[in-house]
């Protein structure tokens, strides 16, 4: 057993490696045919038309709301309970950030109040030309219900889907676009596959994607079809917009084009796991994650919540215990409004209360493809010494 069992990390195999050095030794390190090979994978998976690879979900986010035109003090709303990549996105094309609070029981961004909130934004002239939902822990937000509220209020769906890789929504693979405009995946090194750095973003439109890929590398196009006047030659090129370079190496697509074909494997041993800790964990003083039965999560995250009145410690002793005793817990997340950078833009803390009440009570338990079943069972005697 590991002496440290961290809450989640990569698993890379011989062919993962082989795949890798392949690149290496081959003519293209970057630009070359692995990034295409890449994309057509998880465009398959997913059943989506188009996917462009990029150097980060952060990237991958940034782009999808240039692409959705995003612009200077244009409101874009997310949830509160999320990586702070999926608001700054946002800051970084000038616009307003604001949250969604979320559902107590899926810890989602909740829909009856982005329901209330367009209300009101209506009437204020405030509506959002972007919201980007956050599918929590691997399982889908309630997708058919935004959808028609997006029709309705005119705004742009962009699905965070950095922990769903994997994961189902009604069925269909998160990514596949039925009920957003754009959807973003991660590859960093704790999420479901990885490529190190890594992202992507999954479209149906072929504006968007046109769009997402100049913007991933200069706003640079040699489409002669997508130039303003005649092309001068075979070398030519043209800048058509301010574009950035967020391209992705061929020796990452290598790799996570080897971890596609591991990914139906990842997640049936993610759900395993999940599974025995819903059984190993009954009656004890903790919350377990709810599952919406439209959903089958990718179980990026295990996150329990304690029940703090019927416990003689606190969350942070808790918390504080399973780490002494090695077990990599985590929080996920801090509520991105309580951050000192978002305080300075003028949230206070009491904004979002259900996420503020969810971090007080959340901890995210280990869970990962190699994983053993001794270190679960570890996990779980420690935690229910610490509890009862
Ligand atoms: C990890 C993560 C990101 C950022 O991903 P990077 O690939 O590290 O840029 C964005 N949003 C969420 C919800 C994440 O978990």
């Amino acid at each position: 057993m590991a002496l440290f069992i961290p809450y989640g990390r990569q698993s890379i195999s011989q062919q993962d490696i082989d795949a890798v050095v392949a690149v290496l030794k081959s003519d293209w390190l970057t630009q070359g045919p692995a990034i295409a090979q890449f994309e057509q994978a998880v465009a398959d998976y997913c059943g989506v038309n188009y996917a462009v690879a990029v150097s980060s979900a952060t990237a991958a986010l940034h782009i999808a709301c240039l692409a959705a035109e995003l612009g200077p003090k244009d409101p874009l709303w997310t949830s509160p309970n999320t990586f702070v990549a999926s608001a700054n996105c946002g800051l970084y094309c000038g616009a307003t950030v604001d949250f969604v609070d979320i559902d107590a029981k899926t810890y989602n961004l909740d829909v009856a109040i982005l329901r209330q909130k367009l209300i009101q934004a209506q009437q204020n002239n405030t509506l959002p030309k972007v919201v980007v939902p956050v599918h929590f822990a691997g399982q889908s937000c309630d997708m058919a219900a935004i959808a028609p509220l997006a029709q309705e209020y005119g705004f742009t769906v962009i699905e965070d889907a950095s922990h769903a890789i994997g994961g189902q929504y009604r069925g269909k693979p998160v990514g596949c676009c039925e009920f957003s405009d754009m959807a973003v995946f991660s590859f960093h090194p704790v999420k479901i596959i990885t490529t190190g750095e890594g992202g992507m973003v999954l479209t149906n439109q072929k504006p968007l994607y046109d769009k997402l890929v100049r913007l991933r590398s200069h706003g640079v196009t040699r489409a002669p079809e997508h130039m303003q006047g005649e092309s001068h030659g075979p070398w030519y090129y043209q800048q058509l917009e301010l574009g950035f370079n967020y391209r992705m190496t061929d020796i990452q697509a290598a790799l996570g084009a080897s971890q596609m074909q591991r990914l139906p494997a990842f997640v049936q041993r993610r759900q395993m796991l999940a599974d025995r800790y819903f059984e190993l964990l009954q009656g004890l003083p903790i919350m377990l994650p709810a599952q919406h039965s439209d959903a089958a999560s990718s179980w990026h995250l295990f996150v329990i919540r304690l029940m703090l009145d019927t416990l003689q410690l606190s969350h942070r002793q808790v918390f504080e215990t399973l780490r002494d005793k090695g077990i990599g817990v985590n929080l996920h997340y801090i509520p991105v409004h309580t951050q000192p950078y978002y305080q300075s833009l003028g949230f206070r803390p009491g904004d979002f209360p259900e996420a503020e009440q969810y971090y007080r009570e959340a901890i995210s338990l280990p869970l990962h493809y190699e994983m053993s079943l001794d270190e679960q069972d570890y996990i779980v005697d420690c935690l229910r010494a610490c509890l009862t």
